[in-house]
C-alpha cells in the first residue's frame, strides 16, 4: 500500500478488523486503514478503528442501520470496484476474518470480475476469538480432537439445509455457531432428533472481546430456553462440547 499517494490503478483491501478489541486487530490491517483513501466497514467492526483513518478518507457505513434499508450484496461489490476504479486504494473491513461467514470470497470473486487487484488481511475470527476470551479453548488435548464451524442463519427446517445435523451429531468434537442465536431453539432441536447426547455443556458468548462482553452457559437440553429467558441476543458464537 503506497501512503497518501494515488497509485494509477487502484487496489481493494478485504480486511479482518478482529471480533472488536481493538487490540486484536493486525499491523497489517492498521496499516491498511492509516493509507486508505476510502473505508467501507460492516455492522461488526469496532468503529474506534476509523480514528486511524486520514482525515481526508472518504468513510462508508455498509451495515445494517435500524430502520434503514442496508445495501444490496451487489451495491457494496459494485461500489468497491468503481473506487478502485477511481484509483483509490479502498478498505473493505469486516469484522473477524473477512473469510469466515463474511462473504469476503464473494467480495473478492466480484473485484477480480471486474478487474481490480485486491488483497486479503485476515482477521482473528469471532468463532476463535469469542469462545477464547470466555475461557473456553476451542481444542483441548483430552477433550477433542477437532472443531467445526457451522452457521446457525441455515434454517434446520429447510428441506435442503446445507447443514447435515446427522452428520454433526456424530462427528462429535467441538462445534462453534455463528450467526443465527435466535434459531438456538430449533437447531439444539434439531441436534438432539438426530442423536446427540443431551448433557453436553453449551456456551454462549456476546459481543466478544468487547466491554459488553456476556456469556451463557447451560447444555444442549435446556440452551434453547435460556437463551430466551435471558433475551440473549446477537452477535454471539455458541460453543458446543466438553471443551466448555
Ligand atoms: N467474519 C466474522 C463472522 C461474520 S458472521 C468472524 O470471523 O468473526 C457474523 C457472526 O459472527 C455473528 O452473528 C456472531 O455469531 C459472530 N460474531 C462476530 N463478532 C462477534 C463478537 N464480538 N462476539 C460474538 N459473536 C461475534
Amino acid at each position: 500500500m503506497q501512503s497518501k499517494s494515488k497509485s494509477k490503478s487502484g487496489k481493494v483491501y478485504l480486511v479482518g478488523a478482529g471480533p472488536g478489541d481493538l487490540g486484536l486487530v493486525t499491523l497489517r490491517a492498521k496499516e491498511c486503514i492509516e493509507c486508505a483513501d476510502v473505508i467501507v466497514y460492516d455492522h461488526l467492526a469496532n468503529p474506534e478503528m476509523l480514528s486511524w483513518s486520514r482525515d481526508d478518507a472518504e468513510i462508508i457505513y455498509a451495515g445494517k442501520e435500524a430502520g434503514e434499508p442496508s445495501p444490496t450484496q451487489q451495491e457494496i461489490n459494485t461500489l468497491l470496484s468503481e473506487k478502485a476504479g477511481e484509483g483509490k486504494e479502498v478498505v473493505r473491513l469486516k469484522g473477524g476474518d473477512p473469510f469466515v461467514f463474511g462473504r469476503g470470497a464473494e467480495e473478492a470473486k466480484a473485484i477480480a470480475d471486474a478487474g481490480v487487484e485486491f488483497e486479503i488481511v485476515p482477521g482473528i475470527t469471532s468463532a476463535i476469538a469469542g469462545p477464547a476470551y470466555a475461557g473456553i479453548p476451542v481444542t483441548h488435548r483430552a477433550e477433542n480432537s477437532h472443531v467445526t464451524f457451522f452457521t446457525g442463519h441455515e434454517d434446520p427446517a429447510k428441506t435442503e439445509s446445507a447443514i447435515d445435523y446427522a452428520a454433526l451429531a456424530k462427528l462429535g468434537g467441538t462445534q462453534v455457531m455463528l450467526m443465527g442465536v435466535e434459531r438456538l431453539e430449533p437447531i439444539t432441536r434439531e441436534m438432539l432428533k438426530q442423536g446427540v447426547r443431551g448433557d453436553p455443556p453449551v456456551a454462549l458468548v456476546r459481543w466478544a472481546t468487547t466491554g459488553r462482553q456476556e456469556t451463557l452457559t447451560g447444555t444442549l437440553e435446556n440452551i434453547g430456553k435460556r437463551v430466551a429467558e435471558a433475551e440473549f441476543e446477537p452477535p454471539a458464537v455458541a460453543v458446543f462440547g466438553d471443551v466448555v
